[in-house]
């Protein structure tokens, strides 16, 4: 059995299909990203208000999906479980084991995961008939195809000046933030795009509670 403190093994995971896969979520989150922008541009206008509030939103969407889906792929399954153990299973557990490996990854490495996920919304969005929602699910598309990115930063030593003073306001996430979650056993501050949304899960128990609930129903374990 593969030892899953073993980083090269986790990363020697990284097959060419995975590659492709990238490399086509990259293409088509910047062509379906660009094509509702244009779209925005072309109709009706907001005002500042409901933009402003369209864009929160927007960003709070990105942080609870990036909580979630960090969360599950922490508690549920191991790097053997079919399709998705391989495809993000593994980068989710290579990531606790050595947090600066994931400096070495480049764009495409990074953002493609992301990118290809962004599509849903950006894809909703070019459906959606008002501009308050195409705000939104912009937004929402352009941060969590941003959050592997905003993530990369945060463990970063010596990131760009402008995402040094986005991290201090804590606009995204920031490193001090994270860092609560790279000590074991690994079960705070999942959200990883702004962080704004950990403290209210926190109090109100969301993760124990979804955990106890889906232990009792499937009879699975968290963390194994
Ligand atoms: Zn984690
Ligand atoms: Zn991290």
């Amino acid at each position: 059995m593969r030892d899953p403190t073993d980083t090269r093994a986790l990363a020697a995971g990284y097959a060419t299909s995975h590659r492709l896969y990238e490399y086509g979520g990259v293409t088509l989150g910047s062509v379906c990203g660009l094509w509702l922008a244009w779209r925005m541009a072309n109709g009706p206008g907001l005002a500042l208000g409901s933009a402003v509030m369209a864009i929160v939103l927007g960003m709070l969407l990105a942080d609870i999906t990036s909580g979630t889906v960090h969360w599950m792929f922490d508690t549920w399954g191991t790097v053997r479980t079919p399709v998705v153990g391989a495809l993000a299973i593994r980068t989710f557990r290579e990531h606790h084991v050595d947090e600066k490996a994931m400096l070495q990854h480049d764009f495409v490495e990074t953002n493609g995961h992301n990118a290809a996920l962004s599509v849903i919304l950006s894809g909703i969005g070019l459906y959606a008939s008002s501009t308050f929602t195409q705000v939104y699910l912009i937004t929402g598309a352009i941060f969590i195809a941003m959050t592997s990115q905003i993530h990369k930063w945060a463990h970063m030593d010596r990131p760009p000046i402008l995402v040094r003073v986005l991290q201090k306001l804590r606009v995204i996430l920031s490193p001090v933030h994270h860092h609560a979650h790279h000590v074991a056993p690994h079960t705070r501050n999942y959200c990883i795009t702004t962080g704004w949304l950990d403290t209210p899960l926190r109090v109100l128990r969301v993760w124990e509670a979804l955990e106890w609930t889906i232990s009792r129903a499937t009879g699975a374990k968290p963390r194994l």
